[in-house]
């Protein structure tokens, strides 16, 4: 029941508010401590630095120097500090706390540490038989389901998300089986998730009757919006228009598409055959049946050989689309992993330095927002913003 509601305590200089499954703890210095019903850490800022925790319990510490936002992984002794830190936190601003409703959840909190966060991620690496890698950033806190595991493609030469995955489809049994582990693994804290985030890299491509009923059970059992990668490969030979509403009555609210490029000769370097006029149409398809969209695309990808076309290729494609506010476009500089073909290509291509990244972005941010307004008549409403791999980290 207090699950939804709102509960604000005054304890000392400490405010303490339960809302929408996450108490939040705050103290007279700004501190604040954000966990969900389990005790699970889910960010704890402390003076100009914040640090939220991944599901497989690292912390990443993210501050602004400068006026630069800086992201970086902490190691386990470093993140151990930090959860130490955000308990004792924790107890001295639950301690003399008597609610009825509350109680039992402030006791747990308190017994908890360290030792329960290293616990928690050791399940969780068991009940998804592995790692999960990412997830886009707006959807920090989702309940992630894996309707199908790995990439169906696995091909792409930068990417290695998945590379040591082999792809598989859950039937029905098996992802109602994984659902009710997963409601398990996450106990009372899956009221602090506000989504559910439909994996791996390209869930939505399965065959329909199947992913009608995986939608439907997970509705039934979690009644919470869906969001899932696409890959834009493949999704639009398989998926009608009709496919696409029949998911969107079912929750799925917004689908993210690795378009990485607008330029043909940039996707064959990244051997990824998309057909961007097949892209157009399942984003315009998308779009028409009330599923918004995230369009990620690469800093960086061509290197300096194909640094303009990549730009003007990328701006024109996606300033043609009929964006609106309820999308979001990404922008991730691209990580160039020894032993991935791409490494080997982009010696040949010039890799760009983080600096002529950094100008790339910008300038696919101005040249996309001003095609979209010379086309259009109006502002892109979509936000255009960093996708860095760090901050992804489910
Ligand atoms: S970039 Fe996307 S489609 Fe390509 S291999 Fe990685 S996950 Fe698969």
């Amino acid at each position: 029941m207090f699950l939804s509601s709102t509960h604000l305590f005054l304890n000392g200089l400490v405010f303490a508010l339960v809302k929408d499954g996450v108490l939040r703890l705050t103290d007279y210095e700004g501190t604040v401590l954000s966990l969900d019903l389990e005790g699970r850490v889910l960010v704890y800022a402390k003076g100009n630095t914040t640090y939220r925790r991944t599901m497989q319990n690292h912390y990443l510490e993210i501050k602004y120097i400068d006026g630069r936002r800086k992201v970086r992984v902490l190691g386990s002794e470093s993140g151990l500090k930090i959860g130490e830190g955000a308990f004792e936190f924790a107890r001295t601003c639950i301690n003399g706390i008597k609610d009825e409703q509350i109680g039992k959840v402030l006791e747990r909190i308190a017994r908890r540490g360290p030792g329960f966060l290293q616990e928690d991620a050791d399940k969780f690496v068991k009940v998804y038989g592995g790692e999960v890698p990412i997830v886009p950033p707006d959807q920090y806190f989702p309940v992630y389901l894996q309707a199908t595991v790995g990439c169906y493609w696995n091909r792409c030469t930068f990417c290695n998300l998945y590379r040591g995955k082999k792809y598989s489809v859950k039937d029905f049994d098996e992802f109602k089986e994984h659902l009710s582990q997963v409601k398990k693994f996450f106990g009372e804290g899956i009221s602090a998730r506000r989504g559910v985030f439909l994996g791996d890299a390209n869930s939505i491509i399965i065959n329909q009757d199947l992913l009608r009923k995986d939608l439907e059970l997970v509705h039934d059992e979690l009644r919470l919006p869906v969001y899932s990668f696409v890959d834009s490969i493949t999704t639009q030979k398989v998926k009608t228009y009709e496919d696409l509403l029949e998911i969107s009555r079912l929750g799925v609210r917004r689908i993210y598409l690795g378009l990485e490029t607008g330029s043909v000769r940039v996707l064959e370097l990244l051997d990824k055959p998309i057909d961007l006029d097949g892209t157009r149409d399942l984003i315009i398809n998308a779009k028409k049946t009330g599923i918004s969209v995230g369009i990620i695309t690469l800093a960086g990808a061509g290197g300096k050989e194909y640094y303009k076309e990549h730009v003007e290729k990328t701006a024109e494609f996606i300033s043609g689309l009929p964006l609106d506010r309820n999308d979001i476009i990404y922008i991730s500089p691209l990580y160039i992993y020894q032993g991935l073909p791409y490494s080997g290509i982009s010696q040949k291509v010039g890799m760009l330095t983080g600096a002529e990244q950094e100008q790339q972005y910008l300038q696919l941010k101005s040249l996309t927002n001003e095609k979209f307004r010379s086309l259009h008549g109006y502002a892109l409403d979509a936000p255009v913003v960093i996708y860095d791999l760090i901050e992804s980290i489910y």
